[in-house]
């Protein structure tokens, strides 16, 4: 029988199991604008408890998540500040600026998380006329772009409580935050208890097919609703989606350990062979290396991969990403460097 064809793109492309879509398939709905879908309550309250926030909502994607946030946190012309290899500034289109009217000020994260007196010297929310005011201030953990960094509790906190001092509302881009407590050892509260919003992403490696949470105070997430209404984000039968994600936070976070551990291997496989996969302190579930100059052309490494029956990212140009999942196994990483390998030498 052919093997399957492997797929380490993303952890966004993990297919919902059977009995998650068993349970989706039975899931009790109702309306949820008019918050009498059951389904969906639930998942808000239970995602509000594992965060210990007061409430929390649904939403379309990590990129809604985020934006939310910064619209019901921010106003037009006011200062963000986030840093410049993170996911809301480099990959969602400009959301903040382009619909929530905020003005960017960036922040070197080139380890995952901006420093404090950087964070202090980049602060606008100083009554000056002329300086757009600083209001809020976005944090990502794990940190995508440096390598899937899981950003330890005590630096984490020092960069939230440094927003915080300030008067900043702070937001964590939480796509991958379950995976940041699971490699740290931590509960998710050590981080989210040092920021006034979270939006995590259920459908990345907690493998259901689709949404993200934005969890916050009472009041926030009252506001957020609004928000979400008026850009079109509100669902109508939401239990189907909702009944995913609880399968997911009931089932799929301490798992997220054998990703961290198969990405750890397929790193070792590698750098066995002579590929320069980069260290990263508190590597979580994808590594990163580059190709060199004379090896196969981006386009290339993507096509040849394939012929072989693994599909691999480049997330820039010359730099590959790998990234295990609920659908890779141990055996998958074994083929997938020997794979690699001989695309390399080729
Ligand atoms: C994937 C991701 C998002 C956005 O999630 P989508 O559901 O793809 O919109 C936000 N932040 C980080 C760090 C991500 O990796």
């Amino acid at each position: 029988m052919p093997h399957k064809i492997m797929d380490f793109r993303s952890d966004t492309v993990t297919r919902p199991s059977d009995e998650m879509r068993r349970a989706m398939a039975l899931a009790e709905v109702g309306d949820d604008i008019y918050e009498d879908d059951p389904t969906s309550n639930e998942l808000n309250r239970y995602a509000a408890e594992l965060t210990g926030k007061e409430a929390a909502i649904f939403a379309c994607s990590g990129t809604m998540g985020n934006l939310l946030a910064f619209l019901t946190a921010g106003s037009h012309g006011e200062s963000l500040l986030a840093g410049k290899r993170s996911h809301v500034w480099c990959a969602e289109v400009g959301g903040f600026s382009a619909i929530a009217g905020m003005c960017p000020y960036p922040l070197t994260d080139d380890d995952g998380i901006p420093k404090p007196e950087e964070i202090a010297a980049q602060n606008r929310a100083d009554g000056n006329i002329h300086h757009p005011q600083t209001t809020i201030l976005a944090l990502e953990n794990t940190h995508n772009y440096t390598g899937g960094i899981a950003v330890p509790p005590d630096k984490f906190a020092a960069a939230a409580r440094a927003g915080k001092s300030l008067g900043f509302h702070v937001h964590l881009d939480g796509a991958r935050i379950f995976n940041a407590a699971v490699r740290c050892g931590v509960d998710v509260k050590e981080f989210t208890k040092e920021v006034d919003s979270v939006q995590f992403c259920l459908s990345k490696g907690l493998g259901a097919p689709l949404g993200s949470m934005l969890c916050g105070t009472r009041d926030f997430i009252e506001r957020a609703k609004r928000w979400r209404k008026r850009i079109g984000g509100a669902q109508r039968q939401l239990g189907i989606a909702a009944a995913g994600g609880l399968y997911a936070l009931k089932n799929n976070i301490e798992r997220l350990a054998e990703d961290h551990d198969n990405a750890r291997y397929l790193a070792e496989l590698l750098k066995k062979g002579g590929v320069p996969v980069e260290e990263v302190p508190g590597m979580t579930n994808m590594i990163f290396f580059p190709l060199k100059d004379g090896q196969v052309s981006d386009d290339d490494f993507e096509k040849k991969c394939l012929e072989k029956g693994m599909l691999a990212h480049m997330i820039e140009p010359r730099r590959v990403r790998l990234v295990t999942h609920i659908d890779i196994d141990r055996e998958d990483v074994e083929r997938a460097a020997a794979i690699v390998l001989e695309v390399l030498s080729a």
